[in-house]
């Protein structure tokens, strides 16, 4: 495993300026076996933005998530065609690593799945040693990546405690402090508030618009007021009944929830199915 030696802590992370796409999906198609479940899927997620993506279960949200950070690849059925772009350039062109892909992209999941056995602060400094980054600074990594996920203050006194003690919310935010201390580009969200309470997702949220400003943020929700509250952007997905999973529309949130263009938007955004 080739060792990168860790950045120093910077406020804006370098690549594209606001606005322009920082992760770029060209044409992605997905298949796991015979079975197409996504077509023709194209959307630029702009750099420091949120993007939302919306859509009712099945229509491919995850699959299409997974595809951006090459976990696809994990599923040895799955198969794709297509680009995805970080800053340009292609993470599946030949001789790029999924590690580089998984490095740059971090991922945070539904269920959070810190490492319960391990002390908070390994748990943080967890994804360091996957990645076979060195850190010159454990000390202040830790505490700068808890407090950019709003845990520091909680957890500050309690670092060696096991990470399974913390409540399900501190959870998810203790699994987004470990994405973002090896500092990615893009952070991937997977309905990271669908198993927590009110006040933790209210939480989650918080942090959510708070490392924005650094990170690319595409997230899955079924929650449209999340969707409205933390998001630029939003991508509708659809699939039919023996149907792919394609982008039905995508734009600014407010014209997504305000003045969609498709009837189909209407009615998913107005909870109509
Ligand atoms: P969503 O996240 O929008 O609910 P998914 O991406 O999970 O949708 O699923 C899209 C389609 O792909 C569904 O038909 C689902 O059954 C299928 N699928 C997802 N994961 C796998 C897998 N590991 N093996 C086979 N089929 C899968
Ligand atoms: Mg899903």
């Amino acid at each position: 495993m080739t060792e990168t030696i860790y950045r120093e802590p910077v406020r804006v992370i370098g690549g594209p300026p606001p606005g322009a796409a920082a992760l770029e999906a060209r044409e992605v198609a997905a298949w796991f076996g015979d079975h197409l479940v996504l077509d023709g899927v194209s959307l630029e997620m702009p750099a420091r933005e949120v993007t939302a993506l919306i859509g009712p279960s099945g229509c491919g949200k995850s699959t299409f998530l997974r595809i951006l950070n090459r976990m696809h690849e994990l599923v040895p059925s799955a198969s794709l065609a297509g680009e995805v772009l970080l800053d340009g350039q292609d993470i599946y062109a030949d001789g790029t690593r999924a590690q580089h892909a998984r490095l740059r992209i971090g991922m945070v999941f539904q269920k959070p799945n810190p490492f319960p056995a391990m002390s908070i602060r390994d748990n943080v400094l967890a994804g360091l040693k996957l990645a076979g980054v060195k850190c010159p600074d454990k000390d202040a990594l830790v505490e700068q990546s808890l407090e950019r996920a709003g845990l520091w203050r909680e957890v500050r006194d309690r670092l060696n405690q096991p990470g399974g003690a913390l409540s399900g919310g501190q959870q998810q935010r203790l699994c987004i402090a470990r994405s973002l201390a090896v500092q990615p580009n893009v952070l991937l969200m997977d309905e990271p508030c669908s198993a927590l309470d009110p006040t933790s997702t209210r939480r989650i949220e918080q942090t959510i618009a708070e490392i924005a400003d650094e990170v690319t943020i595409v997230i899955v929700t079924h929650n449209m007021q999340q969707a409205q509250r933390v998001s630029d952007h939003c991508a509708f997905f659809l699939a039919g009944e023996n149907e792919p999973g394609r982008i039905v529309e995508h734009g600014p949130t407010e014209q997504i929830f305000g003045e969609p263009e498709d009837v189909r938007t209407y009615d998913y955004v107005n909870g109509r199915f």
